[in-house]
């Protein structure tokens, strides 16, 4: 029900050769040898795109507006350098895949293969397979999620439907609120779809329901138009903050009343440390929120499967928006996660997971407790990050390629801001190496940091304007997909 089979494009509507009238012009043309002959002239021959762009990139002119906020950052040469194995990495956010039993997994894929195969290797649903769907009502049902499979809609990872929501409501020069700091990957696409992104605001308990108040009365009174709060309410990649249960229903309420819709992306909810996972804010308002989720954190991000929840009619937007992108999700990746769930104890496997990322989370604290008394951090209740600031005086990304001389990378706080702030901030996460390697990693850490203090002692301050470290006030650069 509710789904659309595709046709394939080669069968519904076949291919029609291209006419003249597609940009090309006949006129008399003059060979090398001076010979005169009626030739087809096509626009990148002699067009003023060819003659505006530059020796290295012709087609520098050609670009749409939108690719103006899609920059790289200069960081990313280090993050190559990064993933050498002498380098302990606390930048990346990468789940700790050898702790799933790939034996399991590998004659659960061959058994899938065996006797789903045509279905697998086949085009499938653009809204994504009825029987996963199904099956993500039991894994959201454990944040207190009541839903209907048919308003679910299977993407390729939780970044698509983050693409594909922004793609259905931003048009240029619309608002998006979220915290700050907020997911990289995230502000990557609100700049692709060319939003202006609102930092609100946000404490240890998460976004501050007083500032976001503010924020919007501020943002409404200068004639703004304000589509949606991103929010990352558990475990916050990169702030490893929750949001306070009290303070849920309030951030709901204001963006209710405002007409706000709440885009809430949840990827670690299931890898809190303590207790019952957290009930999430779709459980709170069936209307005013798209929920987000992932099968990245909690099995496989190789397998590229995440999910939309969204009310009725935005659901359908969203499917329209998926079709035209991808046509469909991967049939293949969906049924190795259906599965997966089914034959394999998925929930004793995220038990596996908390622990381990328990344990790592505590080595990194002990550490940070031991070795940077002069720093402060977040203590995150589960997920995969700290988020660190450093000293007064120090910058972050100017001591990076210091860290990674001495053998450790982190991700320096601007990334994960909108307006070019974060300098003294710094992102480390606790997900991949082993403790003892998050023990090394943090004394290489606390001694480049120690070292930056001793230079800031000698010579004063950073200067950012002198180039180097500084950082532009607009448009989001990403680390590297990977990294975030
Ligand atoms: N949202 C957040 C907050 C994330 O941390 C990530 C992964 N780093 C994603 C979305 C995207 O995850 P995926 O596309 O693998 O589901």
């Amino acid at each position: 029900m509710g789904d659309s089979y595709h046709v394939p494009y080669e069968t519904a509507y076949p291919l029609v050769p291209a006419t003249p009238d597609d940009g090309e012009r006949r006129r008399v043309m003059t060979d090398p040898a001076g010979h005169h002959h009626l030739g087809v002239e096509r626009p990148q021959d002699s067009g003023p795109n060819r003659s505006h762009g530059s020796r290295l990139d012709p087609w520098m002119q050609s670009y749409a507006q939108r690719t103006a906020g899609m920059t790289t950052s200069e960081i990313r040469a280090l993050f190559a350098v990064a993933s050498r194995p002498e380098i302990v990495s606390l930048a990346g956010g990468m789940p700790y895949l050898s702790a799933l039993p790939m034996d399991t997994v590998a004659a659960t894929v061959a058994q899938m293969l065996a006797t789903q195969g045509l279905t697998a290797l086949q085009y499938g649903s653009g809204q994504g397979d009825p029987t996963l769907r199904e099956q993500i009502l039991e894994v959201m049902a454990l944040e207190g999620i009541s839903a209907h499979a048919d308003d679910i809609v299977v993407t390729t990872g939780s970044q698509h439907a983050l693409d594909l929501v922004t793609r259905v409501f931003i048009d240029p020069g619309d608002v998006v609120l979220t915290e700050a700091p907020s997911y990289v990957g995230a502000l990557g696409v609100f700049a692709a779809y060319q939003a202006q992104v609102a930092h609100v605001t946000s404490d240890h308990d998460g976004l501050v329901p007083q500032a976001l108040e503010e924020r919007i009365l501020g943002l409404l009174a200068t004639g703004q138009r304000i589509k949606f709060l991103y929010t990352v309410p558990n475990f916050h990649n990169p702030a490893g903050t929750t949001l306070s249960l009290q303070r849920r229903p309030q951030i709901l309420e204001i963006c209710q009343r405002h007409g706000i819709l709440v885009l809430e992306d949840n990827p670690y909810g299931l890898l809190g440390f303590d207790g019952e996972p957290i009930a999430a804010m779709r459980s709170l308002s069936e209307e005013g929120v798209v929920y987000l989720g992932t099968f990245s954190k909690t099995f496989a991000p190789g397998l590229r499967v995440g999910w939309a929840l969204a009310p009725h009619a935005v659901r359908e937007k969203l499917v329209l928006a998926s079709e035209s992108a991808i046509l469909c999700p991967s049939a293949y990746s969906q049924m190795t996660v259906s599965a997966y769930l089914s034959t394999c104890d998925w929930k004793a496997q995220i038990k596996v997971f908390r622990e381990l990322y328990r344990e790592r989370r505590d080595a990194m604290i002990e550490s940070l407790s031991a070795l940077l008394p002069q720093a402060s951090w977040t203590h995150p209740e589960g997920g995969f990050y700290v988020w660190l600031t450093l000293p007064d005086g120090l910058n972050a990304k100017a001591m990076l390629p210091r860290a990674v001389t001495e053998r450790v990378a982190y991700v320096p706080g601007t990334a994960f801001f909108a307006d070019g702030t974060g300098h003294r901030n710094v992102r480390l996460s606790y997900c991949y190496p082993d403790p003892d390697r998050i023990r090394e990693g943090v004394r290489r850490f606390a001694g480049v940091v120690q070292t930056e203090l001793d230079l800031l002692e000698t010579f004063g301050p950073y200067d950012a304007s002198a180039g180097g470290g500084g950082e532009s006030t607009s448009g989001v650069q990403s680390p590297a997909p990977d990294l975030s």
